[in-house]
């Protein structure tokens, strides 16, 4: 902190905190920008924030039906990682991971990365050989990883149930070092108060009605504050793709169902890595506030709704406690719903639309959150020149027509897809 801000600090705790600015403007809807992205996420503020930084392009609006990393950036479990198998994955992710080492100084605010360390645990010989092959792919792919035996695993967990008796034994473990997790929130403040600072408007409560459209070419949207034109614009929505793509009369390759997470009341340090085990549908770690951040897998049914159905939820305790026993002793705080959107082969979607000059960043399932940098990278990139980033190249709309997938359901805690 240098003098001005601690004495600005004082300042304003010794006059009642009213002079602080506001991190971001507040401005009315213009009639028309170059650009109009929906969805004030990470991953829309991203991308307004490359295009401004990156491509020049300010004259860009990000439209947010509700308030800023209210959707799923507020509601994951910010899990940091690059551990896939598949090459254009692996390189995407790991393009991600090398931007939020840099991303607090980058956005000058602090977004909390801490790479405390992603580990996978296995609990049969099937398991230990898929990680195996995982950890030489990553490797591979110049991605860092190392197996552990289980007591390797006791050492780096010591609450982890390493008895033979355990319900779901623990034959072993992939780690990797450089995967962690981030402050979810202020990755949407981050990115939002630096696209602010370069001239792009942020509007909040505008919710996107209708989308406009001139024979084939996009024109504006219809929003809850009228209308405003551009001829661009950019769905980022997460779980609500569909709707979005439905207003341009599009059915895209992808479904909502809602995923859950949960925390604990807060204890001492316990877990300083985050852990995962693909065959129980649990991950966990531990917030800096204390509490165990819990998660598992998506609800079976489609639906809308940000809060989920307690048969998941029970299940997802029960694998959480079979593999750290002592968690039962603890109360559960809050549980919460996000919309994810599940692409149909567990890979990203960042493509061009058949209705010119409309844009679709989404498909991005259990794993959106670590991929928000990458993400807005490679979306400004599509919106500025026209063309998908090299790093995107593969996530074109095009492979569902081609037959050419990236199935890649499975490298999480869950065996659709993570
Ligand atoms: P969002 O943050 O959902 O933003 C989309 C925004 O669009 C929302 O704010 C919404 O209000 C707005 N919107 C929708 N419709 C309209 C409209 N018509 N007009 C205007 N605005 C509209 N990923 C990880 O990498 N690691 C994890 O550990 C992880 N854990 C998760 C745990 C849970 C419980 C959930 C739900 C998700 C998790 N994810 C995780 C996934 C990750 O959160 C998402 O993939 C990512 O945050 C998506 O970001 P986004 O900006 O695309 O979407």
């Amino acid at each position: 902190m240098n003098s001005y801000s601690a004495l600005s600090l004082a300042w304003n705790a010794l006059t009642g905190h009213g002079g602080w600015k506001a991190a971001w403007r507040a401005p009315e809807p213009k009639r028309r920008y170059d650009v109009v992205i929906i969805g004030g996420g990470g991953h829309g503020l991203a991308t307004a924030y490359y295009l401004a930084k990156s491509h020049g392009i300010t004259n860009v609006a990000v439209l947010e039906k509700g308030w800023i990393g209210g959707g799923n950036t507020g509601r994951n479990t910010a899990i940091v990682r690059s551990n896939y198998l598949l090459t254009p994955n692996s390189h995407f992710y790991e393009h991600s991971l090398k931007l939020w080492e840099d991303l607090t100084a980058d956005l000058n605010f602090n977004v909390m990365f801490s790479q405390r360390g992603m580990v996978n645990i296995a609990h049969s010989n099937a398991e230990m050989t898929a990680l195996h092959r995982r950890g030489n792919a990553m490797r591979f792919n110049g991605v860092d990883s190392d197996l552990l035996t289980p007591k390797e695993l006791g050492q780096l967990m010591p609450g982890l149930d390493l008895s033979p008796e355990a319900r779901f034994p623990v034959m072993g473990g992939l780690i990797q070092k450089r995967g962690g997790t981030a402050r979810h929130d202020a990755v949407a403040w981050g990115y939002a108060r630096a696209a602010d600072s370069r001239g792009v408007d942020i509007i909040q409560n505008c919710e996107v009605t209708a989308l406009r459209r001139d024979g084939d070419r996009i024109t504006g949207v219809e929003t809850s504050r009228g209308v405003i034109e551009a001829s661009k614009v950019a769905i980022c929505v997460a779980g609500h793709s569909s709707q979005l793509a439905a207003m341009a009369g599009l059915r895209l390759p992808m479904e909502s169902h809602v995923l859950q997470a949960m925390v604990t009341e807060p204890v001492k340090p316990m877990l300083d890595v985050v852990a995962v085990s693909g065959a129980l549908h649990v991950y966990i770690n531990q917030s800096d506030k204390g509490e165990i951040v819990i998660g598992g897998d998506i609800d079976g049914s489609n639906s809308f709704a940000q809060r989920g159905d307690p048969h998941v939820l029970d299940h997802v305790v029960e694998s959480a406690v079979s593999l750290f026993p002592a968690l039962r002793r603890l109360r559960m705080m809050r549980s919460w719903g996000g919309i994810v959107d599940m692409s149909m082969d567990g890979s990203p979607i960042i493509t061009s639309l058949p209705v010119r000059g409309l844009f679709l960043n989404g498909g991005w399932c259990y794993g959106g959150f670590k991929g928000t940098p990458a993400a807005g990278t490679a979306m400004a990139h599509l919106l500025a020149t026209g063309e998908p980033h090299r790093i995107a190249r593969q996530f074109t709309l095009n492979r569902f027509d081609t037959g050419d997938l990236l199935d890649e359901r499975g490298s999480g805690s869950s065996p659709w897809m993570h």
